[in-house]
């Protein structure tokens, strides 16, 4: 994708959860792609006409990389120049796709308010530890929010408060501060390994969960309720926030 030239955008029909640009095909057919990013859940094209393509897969949006034939939920396809086709494929249409000027991204009122990406320098121990002062709120429900770590899934804060030995339900103003430097660490490598497991192209967006970046590997609790957690207690599950906590209460406290 890096470096290829827009050659053709097609929309098949006016919108997803809101319109598609009016001017999307105008701004970015010729355009050269010159990176691809994320933030939060958005995906990031980045192109040389100074207007990002920025998409979210909402709950059943995929990309499909050069599929057989066009089916009737590809509704926005994209060809380069070498030849590959991209089609965004979303059946119930949570997705979205906007044009934001490159200079503004972060002005960008979906991003403006997010908290740091869990992989940038802006993400420590420091930043956590006055987010969840005095908040009663479990320290997983915190993590969860957008606000306060842009991006991380259900499934990976699973996996790091599991790395960093922390209990899930804690209220976020009772961890301590040295569980929060555990925890930096943690959610960097679950979120790294998990990006490693799956390398780093369009194909990372192709999930239908909309984790961005999340891919089927060996988790040490998710989705493991009843199996042993590595420290070799039991893996349990309970429901917080409407997702499935995944836990252990022998090592996390
Ligand atoms: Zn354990």
């Amino acid at each position: 994708m890096d470096g290829q030239t827009i050659t053709a955008l097609r929309t098949h029909r006016a919108n997803l959860r809101r319109p598609f640009p009016a001017d999307l095909a105008q701004a970015l057919i010729g355009a050269r792609i010159t990176g691809l990013s994320r933030r939060a859940k958005y995906g990031l094209i980045h192109t040389d006409r100074d207007r990002t393509m920025v998409f979210h897969l909402g709950m059943s949006g995929r990309w499909r990389i050069d599929p057989a034939d066009i089916g009737k939920h590809d509704h926005l396809v994209i060809e380069t120049g070498n030849g590959h086709v991209l089609a965004l494929n979303d059946a119930r249409r949570f997705g979205s796709v906007d044009l934001v000027d490159s200079a503004r991204l972060e002005e960008w009122p979906a991003f403006a308010a997010l908290g740091p990406e869990p992989l940038g320098p802006a993400l420590t121990a420091a930043h956590l530890a006055q987010a969840f002062a005095g908040r009663s709120a479990a320290v997983k429900l915190l993590l969860l929010d957008q606000r306060i770590v842009a991006g991380l899934g259900n499934i990976y804060v699973c996996e790091a408060l599991n790395r960093a030995r922390i209990d899930p339900a804690r209220a976020g103003g009772k961890v301590s501060r040295a569980a929060l430097s555990r925890l930096v660490p943690a959610v960097r490598t679950v979120l790294e390994e998990s990006i490693a497991a799956g390398g780093s192209t369009l194909r990372d967006y192709a999930r239908p969960d909309g984790e961005l970046g999340y891919f089927a590997k060996d988790w040490r609790v998710y989705g493991r309720e009843g199996e042993a957690c590595p420290c070799g207690g039991t893996v349990r599950r309970f429901v917080q926030g409407g997702r499935s906590t995944f836990w252990c209460e022998r090592c996390q406290k």
